[in-house]
């Protein structure tokens, strides 16, 4: 077994817009609550990337940055991109998928949760029972095209869609690992394979490749849902979903519509995870329209924080950061619920500085 150090090194990426603000919270949020208990401390090392680094350096990830998040035990990640920032070719920096690349995250695991204060979107009262992971193919899929598409002289634009055996198997077996996790805390578990399988060959061969690597996880039943279908259900009855499996493109869109159910994308969190890397950061983006404000939810960020904690503690077995993890989670849940704080984004007056006293002052009792 690997050997457990007791420092964990964490390349922090704050990057543009308020993922600047979520962060500062955030380390702020980790740093307390490290200080309040004996388990491993992260040490946490901020580094430059983003659209404005590379407005005024020429550079979105600089090598540097490239090479401590290679190196790090876990990357914290806040938000990068920013409006009218674009390279010579007229496209966007967008660092973050660099290192998807980079680091082969090749899951992007998004978990849905209502919890007390959240805001009710729907009046159906099982709603409060909404819990589910979307996890997102995100190393090919319709991104694969990104930087590839063309447009010739009929008029006619293309981009190419690839599905491969070994992009999703990999992630049909990462979804189905954490079924198996969620079945041991919850007692059951389904993984649903979110496709278009009736209309293409690529979606098609996704849901053969997926439903051969089910056979090696007979205690996790699984299903099939094509992808409209699975946007109404997302809002008929999301209570009935569990772990759900998808192509790059349809989980960038399931997860925006997902964050819905929530009230926004201020308590999203996502992590994006491969065999040797993790890096975690909120779903959301640098919100240009709201940056610079203090307005911003760290809620998000303070829970990828957590679902780092929770992937170091099993990558290294340190169950004392998975105890962090609950403090935390539970510490913002107590803030929330309470109704003694209400996020800007929920019509309420607490902006950033608010939440993040409030969820560091209620850390003792969560403990
Ligand atoms: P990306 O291209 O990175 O997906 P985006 O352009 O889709 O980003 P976001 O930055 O995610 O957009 O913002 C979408 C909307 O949600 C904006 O109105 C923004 O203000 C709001 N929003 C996003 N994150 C938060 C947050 N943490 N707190 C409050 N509002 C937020
Ligand atoms: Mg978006």
């Amino acid at each position: 077994s690997q050997i457990t150090p007791s420092v964990y090194e964490i390349a922090v990426l704050p990057g543009d817009g308020i993922g600047v603000e979520v962060m500062q919270a955030c380390v702020a949020l980790l740093e307390a609550a490290q200080r309040l208990d004996r388990g491993p401390q992260l040490k946490l090392t901020r580094y430059d990337a983003g659209a404005q680094h590379y407005a005024k350096h020429g550079e979105a990830l600089p090598e540097r940055t490239l090479d401590a998040a290679r190196a790090a035990h876990a990357v914290l990640f806040g938000a990068m991109g920013w409006p009218d920032v674009r390279y010579p070719d007229g496209t966007e920096p967008i660092p973050q998928l660099d290192l998807r690349m980079a680091l082969d995250l090749y899951a992007g695991v998004r978990p849905i949760r209502w919890f007390p204060g959240l805001p009710k979107v729907l009046t159906d009262e099982r709603a409060a029972g909404i819990d589910f992971v979307l996890v997102r193919e995100q190393t090919e899929g319709l991104f694969y095209a990104r930087g590839k598409g063309s447009i010739n002289e009929a008029g006619e634009s293309y981009d190419t869609m690839q599905i491969t055996r070994r992009g999703t198997d990999r992630v049909s077996r990462f979804a189905f690992k954490l079924a198996e996790q969620r079945k041991r805390r919850r007692g059951q578990a389904n993984v649903t394979c979110v496709d278009k399988a009736n209309v293409f060959t690529s979606m098609a061969f996704f849901r053969d490749v997926f439903n051969d690597a089910a056979k090696d996880f007979p205690g996790v039943s699984f299903d099939h849902a094509y992808v409209d279908a699975m946007a109404l259900t997302m809002i008929k009855k999301p209570w009935t979903l569990d772990v759900m499996v998808t192509e790059n493109m349809f989980g960038d869109i399931l997860s925006d519509l997902a964050a819905g159910l929530i009230g926004g994308m201020g308590m999203a969190p996502s992590a994006d995870v491969g065999d040797h890397h993790g890096l975690f950061q909120p779903a959301h983006g640098t919100a240009p329209d709201i940056a610079g404000q203090g307005k911003a939810n760290p809620g998000a960020m303070f829970l990828s924080g957590a679902m780092m904690l929770d992937w170091l503690a099993d990558r290294h077995d340190q169950p004392e950061l998975e105890q962090r993890a609950r403090t935390i989670e539970a510490a913002l849940e107590a803030v929330l619920g309470s109704g003694a704080v209400r996020p800007m984004e929920y019509g309420g007056d607490a902006g950033t500085k608010a939440m993040t006293d409030a969820v560091i002052a209620a850390l003792p009792q969560a403990a």
